[in-house]
């Protein structure tokens, strides 16, 4: 009996009251097992005791099931939600609460950089347009972007999704454009707010865009984390029930430290790497000569050390650039650009992955 084998069982062990299970929720910390005796670790925030009865009975019901287990045992660690200062019984933060206006969203990965500038919010854009065209095709649900990058929130601009979102019963809704609905601190704040105010605002409008926010029915909703792997970025991993990450880095063989720290920040939350985009990687000549602008070899290392694949590598190019100033990514706008190549191939690898999950 392989721990493997377990988790695939727990996964049919759903959070009471949600269609999703315990595994993609990130609840479950530990599985250990000698001699078919299983210990399965679980942490969950829940202010209603039979919850954490309901999973417990539940583990041990599809575990216990299993060849040669002979014995099951659960530990749990149960945290209250906390009370948001000001709202006397409103939903306390935490992964479960975060997840009820996420309901009919089908997968939510993040996109993830160590450091700004590397052209994260800009593969998020691409990559979600390039999801949309792809899932359009199958018929099936759309695509969303929460935008929690909110020191320089660009995709609305990158998006060309302007105005301000309606309300509508109480919850906010996306921008969309071109089929991507998109909700981003870009909209909430101007150009003038003080960064200091930003920090502290994080996790309070993240909250807000996973609680009040109606996103509908996706089948992706991409998540542009802000860049940088501290305390901030693991809040917010944990809040939002993520099914995977991608980490986009540049090809610097030096970006592959501060890349590997990301990677870690999502191990610690049991999110799994879907994989790495390079970007940035070669600047092509009109006669077709593939300079390496930047270096070389950054993302073959992170992914390598990582143990996840290489999902693509995006070169330089001016039209990229000049996509995201004028609100029409390249992958809309040159379909049959080199870039768009990528940006599909990098969409159809994450599909793939999640289908598999
Ligand atoms: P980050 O989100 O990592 O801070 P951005 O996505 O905002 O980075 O990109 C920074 C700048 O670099 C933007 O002006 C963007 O248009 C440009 N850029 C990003 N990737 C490319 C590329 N492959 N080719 C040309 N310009 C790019």
């Amino acid at each position: 009996m392989d721990t493997e084998t377990i988790k695939l069982a727990l996964k049919t062990v759903k959070f009471p009251g949600f269609s999703r299970d315990i595994i993609s929720f990130g609840l479950v910390r530990e599985v250990e097992t000698t001699d078919g005796n299983v210990l399965v670790g679980v942490e969950i925030t829940t202010g209603d005791p039979s919850v954490p009865e309901k999973i417990a009975a539940d583990i041990k019901q599809v575990v216990g099931a299993l060849n040669g287990v002979k014995d099951v045992k659960v530990r749990m660690e149960i945290s209250q939600p906390k009370q948001q200062p000001g709202a006397p019984g409103a939903a306390g933060e935490g992964k479960l609460q975060a997840s009820t206006t996420m309901q009919k969203v089908k997968y939510a990965i993040a996109v993830a950089s160590g450091k700004g500038g590397v052209g994260k919010s800009t593969v998020t854009v691409n990559l979600a347009c390039a999801l949309q065209k792809i899932l359009e095709e199958r018929g099936k649900a759309g695509v969303g972007i929460m935008d929690c990058d909110i020191y320089g929130p660009s995709v609305p601009l990158m998006l060309g999704a302007a105005g301000r979102p309606e309300i509508e019963n109480d919850l906010i809704l996306p921008v969309e454009n071109f089929g991507v609905k998109t909700m981003s601190m870009g909209f909430l704040v101007d150009d003038d707010t003080p960064v200091v105010w930003r920090g502290p605002m994080i996790m309070k409008t993240i909250q807000q865009f996973a609680q009040n926010v109606n996103w509908g029915e996706l089948e992706i909703l991409v998540v542009d984390l802000p860049p940088g792997t501290g305390d901030a970025q693991l809040s917010l991993v944990q809040t939002i029930p993520l099914d995977g990450a991608v980490i986009v880095t540049t090809p610097q063989p030096a970006a592959y430290n501060v890349a590997r720290r990301g990677a870690r920040m999502f191990e610690k939350v049991n999110v799994p790497l879907l994989g790495v985009v390079e970007n940035m990687s070669y600047l092509e000549t009109p006669d077709g000569e593939r300079q390496a602008l930047f270096g070389e070899g950054g993302g073959t290392m992170t992914a390598k050390s990582l143990e996840t694949p290489l999902l693509g590598q995006v070169p330089i190019d001016i039209a990229i650039r000049e996509g995201c100033d004028n609100g029409i990514p390249i992958v809309i706008s040159d379909p049959e650009s080199a870039a768009t190549e990528v940006f599909t191939l990098v969409a159809q690898q994450i599909l793939d992955a999640l289908s598999k999950k």
